[in-house]
Order: C-alpha cells, then sequence, then structure tokens
C-alpha cells in the first residue's frame, strides 16, 4: 500500500489518480449535459480546488467562463469565532448561472457563506459541484449538484487538498493513518 509521510503524520492512498479522473470526467459529462445553453461561470474556490477544476474544465465543452474566488478569514469576536469573507468576486454575476467548485464539502458551513455571499450578487442560478463530501459530517441542508467522491470522515490531502500547507501537490489521494 502506498504511504506518504507529511510533516509529523502518515497517509495511506485512498484513491488512486486513474479513478480520480474517472470521476471528475463524469460530473464534467453532467454539467455539460444539465447546463448546455446556460453559459455558466464556474467560481473555483482557491486554494484547494484549483487541481479539481484545473482537470474538470479541460472535459467541460460547453461555453462557459471561469474565475477564482479565495475566502479569506478573520478573527470574529470569541462567541462567534472565525468569520469567512469572500473575496475576488470581480464579474458581475446578475441573471447568471453560477456553478461553485470546491475541493471538499465537510459540515458545510464555508458552502453556507459562499452560498450566502454569490446569492447577494443576484445570479439566476447556482450549483456546486465538489470533489468530495463527507456526508456524515453535514451540519446544514445543501443541495449539492455533483459530486465526484461521497468519503468516510477521515481527514485527506492530496489533489490539492493540503495539511499544513504540505501535500497539495500529490497526484493521488491520501488518508491519515490514526
Ligand atoms: P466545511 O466544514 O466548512 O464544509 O469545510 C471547510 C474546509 O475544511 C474545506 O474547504 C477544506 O479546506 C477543509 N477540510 C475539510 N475536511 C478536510 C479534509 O479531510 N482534508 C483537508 N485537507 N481539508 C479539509
Amino acid at each position: 500500500m502506498k504511504q506518504v509521510q507529511i510533516l509529523d503524520r502518515d497517509f495511506t492512498i485512498s484513491i488512486p489518480a486513474n479513478k480520480i479522473q474517472e470521476q471528475v470526467e463524469r460530473v464534467a459529462q453532467e454539467i455539460n449535459r444539465d447546463l448546455e445553453g446556460k453559459n455558466p461561470i464556474f467560481m473555483s474556490v482557491l486554494n484547494g480546488s484549483f487541481m479539481f477544476t484545473a482537470d474538470l474544465m479541460k472535459h467541460i465543452t460547453i461555453p462557459c467562463e471561469i474565475s477564482f474566488v479565495k475566502l479569506a478569514s478573520y478573527q470574529g469576536v470569541a462567541s462567534t469565532g472565525q468569520i469567512k469573507e469572500v473575496i475576488g468576486i470581480n464579474e458581475d454575476l446578475s441573471d447568471r448561472t453560477v456553478v461553485i467548485v470546491e475541493d471538499i464539502v465537510d459540515t458545510g458551513l464555508t458552502m453556507q457563506r459562499l452560498l450566502e455571499s454569490v446569492g447577494t450578487r443576484m445570479p439566476k442560478e447556482i450549483y456546486i459541484a465538489t470533489l468530495l463530501l463527507k456526508p456524515d459530517k453535514l451540519q446544514v441542508e445543501l443541495d449539492v449538484n455533483y459530486v465526484a467522491f461521497e468519503i468516510p470522515n477521515d481527514f485527506i490531502v492530496g489533489y490539492g487538498l493540503d495539511y499544513e500547507g504540505y501535500g497539495r501537490n500529490l497526484g493521488d489521494i491520501y488518508t491519515v493513518i490514526e
């Protein structure tokens, strides 16, 4: 079994690169089919989704635009903890079909905030495409339209996802060994 060490933790391979490519292509085909004629704008959420976005977009064959956003964390008052804001949305999203492209939906709280933020820009509709979904961790009601993989609750790295900033460059996805 292929293993990697990142800083102080060991990880074992859980989704090999060829399986990732298969599912990314499937998601792209679903999007091509569903959003034909809608000229969607893809909003890729940095940093984690850079690799997923690059591979996904190579298989998108309908006319579309792509842009990148980043979430900035600010220390809020102690009771509410971190408040995340979306930075980098410069496009006019009014009356547009927007596809948010994320690396992982875990509790769903990040996605909920993103939806609120994008929603204030008056898009026609918003779709969510995520590489990974941890269904058992979801804390909010979310309509996740496109999912490459549903995974268990373990911490994973690779294919854009990091551990303390490292591991994003791995082509496979790895699960932490507890
Ligand atoms: P949320 O809980 O708000 O849905 O997810 C917040 C963020 O936590 C994700 O965008 C991602 O950056 C990070 N995250 C959640 N689960 C994992 C994981 O298993 N591995 C890594 N590397 N990041 C994760």
